[in-house]
């Protein structure tokens, strides 16, 4: 292999070991390369596959046990990270928010299922539980989850948006997040069904900005794949036809098409089910999952051939945490906090109502009016069962309290100064460290039971959305929903690692640690555009 077959722009010091190190292809991938740059063509196509909830150490037990052949040949093929972090609050808009934009929830504005919007004075929810669709309203949440969230709410451009302006196309299947440059027009028939049951049609707008292609069930999709959701009574996903089998198989025709140099491909069930029927049921589950994974390799030409002629990335948004089999697992904030605070889809400031409680699954958004006692209401709170930690900002600084310990910190401005996180962050710290359970050593951060938290709480208190004070759940407990309600099995939302801790399967890109880089991994991938690459070969 003679120096000239690289690409002029990889320089002549590199050698074919470094390369394989650098971009963690395999010889055969390195082949492609010389290919695709000889025939001055892009770089690999990349599938990213999202699967909502779904723990690590659950997909290893399957993977060990035989159970996920597709996802273990992934795992096995490139690299895998078992102890990768989401974003705090580890809930699904958030999360996935993370991953489309690259922000922290402070930089995408979107901080969980629901928040407090002071300027319009009302809880703004994108939907979660059926309970919380109904007292929202079906259409409103409608209305927030698909036009709001994405047009109003989210502050950060999407990878979609970025990846536009290099003249490289996307394709996203059911993916939540998904802003981008073509306009979608929506289904009129799966509207229509809304609109029979309601005369607030003037929520739903006629289109969305997305990526080139753009499917989710029978709302929106590009072009007519012949692959309906199987629409349904019930659920606001199932009216309107939104579920993983239809992803996998529009997922499964995008890739046989190659249709898109980006597509991205969400499946949410395995969170619903864990929700209801806990860990066990999600370990089953897997299952399921890996036969989606598999058809649309083999709809790439099979495990193998999919791995050549993709970079996949295939990871998880959050954890689980398993709760209580009793009533006690529910942490009722409204009634803690007494006279003068309200947690409800409906609440707003006013007189007799000074705090409004925003629960977020096992992490709780609280907004004080003007005069409360913020000491007096975390004390309050810290006293009782199931609340872990309460964290705030003042000052400029981020404030965390947890078993009568405090931390203050921020993020150190001088280079050298502070002990640095294992991403090479340097903060200062205040206090005392254990209330994060972090130990410092060498210069180095060492987290315990809240992995990466400097930075995720740091990613959610400097955003104004997300009140004056952000609650914790102790493990097996949760704050519920702003219905009033709770789930019955497993929950997620918190600090902890349980719900924090995400895997990452990569391979023909380097596995990102944390959601919030797999944006970054994914442009770094691409390279400046096709424009760029073509002048500098
Ligand atoms: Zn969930």
């Amino acid at each position: 292999m003679t120096i000239d077959r690289f690409p002029r722009d990889l320089g002549h010091e590199v050698t074919s070991r470094s390369l394989a190190i650098r971009f963690g292809y395999n010889q055969r991938a390195l082949q492609d390369i010389h290919v695709h740059k000889k025939n001055n063509s892009s770089p690999k196509p990349v599938l990213l596959i999202v699967l909502d909830g779904i723990r690590p150490d659950v997909l290893r037990a399957a993977i060990r046990d035989g159970d996920a052949p597709a996802l273990g040949f992934l795992a096995e093929s490139g690299e895998a990270i078992w102890d990768g972090t989401s974003v705090f609050p580890s809930i699904t808009p958030a999360a996935t928010a993370a991953i489309a934009t690259g922000e922290p929830p402070s930089e995408s504005g979107i901080l969980g299922h629901a928040w407090y919007d002071r300027e319009e004075e009302r809880v703004v929810v994108y939907g979660a539980m059926r309970d919380t669709v109904i007292s929202t309203g079906p259409v409103k949440v409608f209305h927030n989850n698909v036009w709001r969230m994405n047009r109003d709410d989210l502050s950060a451009p999407t990878l979609f948006e970025k990846l536009d302006e290099r003249g490289i196309d996307g394709a996203c299947v059911n993916f939540p997040v998904r802003r981008g440059p073509h306009e979608h027009p929506v289904r009129v028939r799966s509207v229509e069904r809304y609109k029979r049951f309601t005369n607030r049609s003037e929520l739903l707008g006629a289109s969305v900005g997305g990526p080139k292609e753009y499917y989710m069930g029978d709302l929106f999709y590009s072009r007519d794949t012949g692959l309906h959701g199987r629409t349904g009574v019930g659920g606001l996903r199932r009216s309107v036809g939104i579920n993983d089998a239809y992803a996998a198989g529009v997922g499964a025709m995008l890739l046989a098409e190659k249709a898109a140099p980006f597509t991205l491909v969400y499946f949410f069930k395995g969170d619903s089910i864990t929700h209801h029927k806990g860990l066990a049921a999600q370990r089953r589950h897997v299952t399921v999952l890996d036969q989606y994974v598999e058809d649309m390799f083999d709809a790439a030409g099979g495990p193998e051939k999919a791995l050549e002629d993709y970079a996949v990335l295939a990871l998880s948004d959050h954890g689980h945490t398993p709760l209580l089999p009793n009533r006690r697992r529910f942490v009722r904030l409204g009634r803690i906090l007494g006279e003068g605070a309200s947690a409800g889809s409906r609440v707003r400031f006013g007189p007799g109502l000074e705090i409004v409680v925003v629960p977020n699954g096992r992490s709780a958004l609280l907004y004080f009016e003007e005069g409360v006692e913020r000491e007096k209401v975390v004390t309050t709170v810290l006293a009782r069962r199931g609340v872990d930690l309460a964290a705030w900002s003042k000052d400029g600084w981020g404030v965390v309290r947890r078993l009568g310990r405090e931390l203050r910190f921020r993020p150190a401005d001088t280079v050298g100064d502070g002990p640095r996180d294992a991403a090479g962050r340097a903060w200062d710290l205040f206090g005392d460290p254990r209330a994060l359970e972090i130990e410092v050593s060498d210069g180095g951060i060492g987290y315990g039971e809240y992995p990466d938290a400097l930075e995720r709480l740091w990613g959610c208190l400097r955003s104004p959305r997300c009140g004056d004070v952000v609650l914790s759940a102790t493990p097996g407990y949760t704050f519920g929903e702003v219905s009033g309600n709770f789930h019955e099995q497993s929950d997620h939302g918190s600090l902890h690692a349980s719900d924090s801790n995400i895997f990452v399967l990569a391979s023909g890109v380097p596995a990102p640690h944390r959601l919030t880089d797999v944006v970054p991994t994914l442009l770094d991938h691409f390279g400046p555009g096709a424009e760029t690459a073509e002048t500098g070969t």
